[in-house]
């Protein structure tokens, strides 16, 4: 049976909280992905979304919280937090921090440290203060997939598994937050990029910022016991938000090889082609933003990997985007979509 569809009127509303009280699963809108949510305080109930989506335990979830004052409620904040909080709250920016006792291990995969945020969806919000729970909520796709930016996605790849999504539209943003590790605040560093670059988080807080690489090798799991360092930040598996079919990244793709290629082979540009004999591929050819915008290109970015990896293509070959601050966080999703074997 696949999951009920809710239109975000204040009954569903209301309905889907109870769902949430009761330690029940939901798939929930946010500004930057799906999300499957859970009280984040209730072991049990995050038990189930690891189940669902068949997400490896040592992989921690982010807290969603409608306030500042619900953060400091499983998290310890510092100054350096309370600035970021002001600064991009509510919006795509993760933080982590200490967490407080009431945060089950689950949570946090055995971590001392909890990554929280206040999302800016209005749908999600609506809800967070409807059923007045921290909700604990990872991207709603089985784990590894691309993310889920339409109720539809959701639909597709959990719908035989959860009972309820609630629909807000389409994601804004189109990519996971950023995650910026705070505990230490003289030196924070983002372990995931996101809308929010680090260069607006180090003008924040006024010292630099660094940025950590995806190191880990593709596949490699935690054995047991306390989280190795590179799984810190799991959302760094060299492998991760990634389609079924084979992507290839170049610098650039000449219009000529593509109208040579076999027809198998699929292309995604940056921007929309010039080249008017293009059109001839037709669904072989995608763009993720009319005029290579970095804001519409991140929202798309997702739904096109999809619609290319439904097509049955043996290769998709996608243009690698530029290397400015902007771009950050799709070419890092682009980077690990391509990253082989896993
Ligand atoms: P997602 O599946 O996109 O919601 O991923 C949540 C991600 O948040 C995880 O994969 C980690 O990268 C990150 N994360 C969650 N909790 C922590 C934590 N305590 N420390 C570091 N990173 C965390
Ligand atoms: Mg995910």
């Amino acid at each position: 049976m696949p999951a009920t569809l809710h239109r975000p009127s204040r009954t569903a509303l209301r309905r889907l909280a109870g769902v949430l009280r009761r330690g029940g699963l939901v798939a929930v809108p946010t500004e930057t992905v799906y999300g499957l949510a859970a009280n984040a305080l209730d072991a049990d109930a995050c038990a189930g979304i690891f189940a669902a989506k068949e997400r490896p335990p040592e992989d921690p979830l982010i807290v969603h919280v409608a306030t500042v004052t619900a953060a400091a409620a499983v998290a310890e904040l510092n100054p350096a937090a309370r600035a970021l909080a002001r600064a991009f709250w509510p919006g795509p920016l993760t933080l982590v921090l200490p967490k407080k006792a009431v945060v089950p291990a689950i949570v946090t995969a055995g971590l001392d440290s909890v990554a929280v945020r206040v999302p800016r969806h209005p749908v999600f919000r609506d809800l967070l203060r409807q059923c007045g729970l921290p909700l604990a909520a990872p991207s709603a796709n089985p784990f590894g997939y691309v993310s889920p930016t339409l109720p539809e996605h959701v639909q597709r790849g959990l719908g035989d598994r959860i009972e309820h999504i609630l629909d807000g539209g389409p994601c804004e943003v189109g990519l996971e937050s950023t995650i910026v590790d705070v505990r230490n605040p003289a030196r924070p560093c983002v372990l995931r990029p996101g809308a929010i670059s680090a260069e607006q988080i180090a003008e924040v807080l006024g010292v630099p910022v660094s940025v950590r690489r995806a190191r880990v090798l593709p596949g490699s799991r935690r054995r047991g016991g306390r989280t190795a360092r590179a799984q810190r930040a799991p959302g760094l598996l060299a492998r991760h938000y990634s389609p079924g079919t084979r992507l290839r990244l170049v610098s650039r793709i000449e219009p000529a090889d593509a109208l040579a290629a076999g027809r198998r082979v699929a292309y995604l540009f940056l921007a929309r082609p010039a080249d008017p004999r293009l059109a001839a591929l037709g669904g072989r050819v995608a763009w993720l933003s009319e005029a290579g915008d970095p804001a519409e290109a991140g929202r798309n970015v997702y739904a096109r990997l999809r619609t290319l990896d439904e097509g049955g293509y043996r290769e998709i070959i996608a243009e690698r985007v530029p290397s400015e601050p902007a771009f950050a966080a799709l070419a890092d999703r682009l980077g690990r979509a391509a990253a082989r074997g896993r």
